[in-house]
């Protein structure tokens, strides 16, 4: 600015009579004006056609809790029972789903990979085998460009760190979110889920990331051990883990108004009477399959329940476009149903443009 208006002076002084001097300067000024304007127009329909660039939601987080393997039965088929911060405060605040499903493969390997990929895949369930697509994880990474810290994954079961990468030959080792699983790392065991929770914070806090899913596993721990007064307990526990979670987002400037959080599950457990009833799942059984969805954020429409079936992979499809991505061979749908009519207008919008 400085250098154009000093050459401006040249200029009028000396080409022009002294009437001009006051004016050109003014003129020029205006079309640099207009000029930055239309650049900048320029830009942004530019960012639009991209995809990336353009973010039309208010939702600018997105953290989501996989509670691992509780069955329906034990959780809202009877409330407020074990679950009363959930179906008492949270429930309100969001879309509950009444018919939510695994309708695929009823393990927890398979239900996080649906939950990341949006494809039901029968995977190894020890944590030996990794996805065959890459997750919205390693798509967002690489459309926005942030580091591994923005991105997270924070689980309790060890064996789940196979969801930050994919066999994928174009994406493998590229673009992986950070992971804080287990005791410490892959082949450590299990970690306690209040550990886990007590992780979770630090992070959100330390890193401050936009991006985070949370495992929390004693439900499906203490019930593979026959244990029912404790799978009973954590499953109340998980109850009282998520509050901690939401009173932190909700005292975050950072994370209040702009997050958008999902409670879910993998899979549910076998039906009373079934090959071993509530102590083991895997099959396709009522009991196994029917799990639970709580969908809450700026986006999303409040005090909403939505009686359609919906399922696993229509996780990611539906938090794809609030983070500005198009899922890679994502075969879920988009949960329209649940988005303020606003965010649905802006949904409609960003359907054409993003790639
Ligand atoms: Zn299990
Ligand atoms: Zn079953």
């Amino acid at each position: 600015m400085r250098s154009l208006f000093t050459e401006e002076s040249v200029m009028g002084v000396s080409e022009e009579s002294g009437r001009w001097e006051s004016r050109i300067p003014y003129r020029r000024f205006f079309l640099f004006v207009l000029l930055i304007g239309l650049l900048l127009l320029f830009w942004g329909c530019a960012g639009t056609s991209t995809g990336t660039a353009s973010k039309p939601f208010r939702t600018e987080h997105v953290v989501i809790v996989v509670i691992d393997g509780p069955r329906y039965s034990e959780t809202w088929a009877t409330t407020p029972g074990l679950i009363p911060f959930m179906s008492g405060t949270l429930k309100g605040r969001g879309a509950f789903f009444a018919d939510f499903q695994n309708d695929a493969y009823t393990y927890t390997n398979s239900g996080h990979v649906a939950i990341t990929t949006g494809v039901n895949q029968e995977i190894d369930n020890y944590g030996d085998e990794l996805p065959a697509n890459p997750s919205y994880f390693q798509q967002w990474l690489k459309a926005t460009g942030k580091p591994a810290t923005a991105a997270w994954l924070v689980m309790s079961k060890d064996k789940l760190h196979i969801l930050a990468n994919t066999q994928d030959s174009t994406w493998h080792n590229q673009f992986q979110p950070s992971v804080n699983c287990g005791v410490n790392g892959p082949g450590t065991g299990y970690r306690a889920d209040s550990l886990t929770i007590v992780e979770a914070t630090r992070i959100l806090s330390q890193h401050k990331p936009n991006l985070m899913l949370i495992n929390l596993m004693e439900p499906d721990g203490y019930a593979h051990a026959g244990n029912s007064a404790y799978y009973l307990r954590s499953i109340s526990r998980s109850d009282t883990y998520v509050k901690q979670l939401w009173d932190y987002l909700n005292k975050s400037s950072f994370y209040k108004n702009k997050t958008t959080l999902l409670i879910t599950n993998d899979h549910g457990r076998h039906l009373d009477g079934v090959d071993g009833g509530w102590m083991e799942h895997g099959d396709d059984c009522e009991g196994c399959r029917r799990i639970s969805l709580l969908a809450i954020g700026p986006d999303f429409k409040k005090r909403t329940t939505v009686a359609a079936k919906h399922t696993l992979i229509d996780i990611p499809a539906t938090i794809s476009p609030l983070i500005g991505i198009k899922l890679e061979k994502g075969e879920g749908q988009v949960i329209r149903e649940i988005f303020t009519k606003k965010a649905l207008k802006q949904l409609d919008a960003g359907v054409k443009t993003v790639q």
